[in-house]
């Protein structure tokens, strides 16, 4: 994303597919005290993924999550198999990212590469449909520079703009507050949790 302005925000994910099914109707999303994240468990029909993410830089960066994940895999021992575990780490577009361009005359950066992802969620798989639609008609209109200037104006662009702004202050506050100000943030992105 450039050497110039703040950088984005970073979030650290691990979880675990596992074989067998919890509830298939319910999707699990927990706020554990020790982490300004949350994890989640959910089943496919044969399947189940459960994890953790968080920001980075936290909460002892990969202890907290690592440590989130084998709470949940110890919760679900009993009835499901652990298949594979997984480590990730998402980077977020900063809230100054407009001043740095995604795209020039013959090149684009779009989705996750372009951290076009929800630095309160995790959440990038719209944004990377949508800013690859966008990248596609810049181009068809001729000029694939507007699009930079054309994805910060979208809903979702603007949306990521907000979160990253939002998600800076509840981590100023994480010092005093704990994790209680992101985890507010979480509750308000995914509904009544
Ligand atoms: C564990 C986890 C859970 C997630 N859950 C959600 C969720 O519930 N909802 C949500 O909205 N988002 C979620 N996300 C985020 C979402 O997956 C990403 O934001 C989204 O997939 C980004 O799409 P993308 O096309 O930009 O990148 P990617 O999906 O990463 O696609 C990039 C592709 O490029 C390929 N590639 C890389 N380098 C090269 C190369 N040199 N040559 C050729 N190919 C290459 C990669 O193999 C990959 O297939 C999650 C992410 C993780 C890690």
């Amino acid at each position: 994303m450039g050497d110039e302005g703040g950088a984005g925000r970073v979030l650290a994910g691990c979880g675990a597919y596992l074989g067998g099914v919890l509830d298939p109707r319910v999707i699990r999303v927990d706020l554990p005290e020790s982490l300004a994240g949350y994890t989640w468990a959910f089943s496919g029909r044969k399947h189940t993924s459960v994890g953790c993410i968080g920001p980075f830089g936290c909460d002892g960066d990969w202890r907290s999550v690592t440590e989130a994940r084998e709470a949940l895999l110890a919760r679900h021992a009993g009835a499901l198999t652990i298949r594979s575990r997984f480590h990730c780490l998402l980077a977020c577009a900063p809230p100054d990212a407009p001043s740095r361009p995604l795209s020039g005359s013959n090149w684009a950066v779009i989705g996750d590469a372009a951290g076009l992802v929800d630095p309160i969620t995790g959440a990038g798989l719209l944004h990377a449909v949508r800013s690859g639609i966008v990248a596609a008609e810049s181009l068809l209109l001729g000029d694939l520079r507007q699009f930079s200037a054309r994805w910060w104006e979208t809903p979702e662009g603007r949306h990521i703009l907000a979160a990253s702004r939002a998600c800076e202050a509840a981590l100023r506050l994480a010092p005093v507050a704990g994790p209680w100000p992101m985890h507010e943030l979480i509750k308000e992105s995914y509904g009544s949790l």
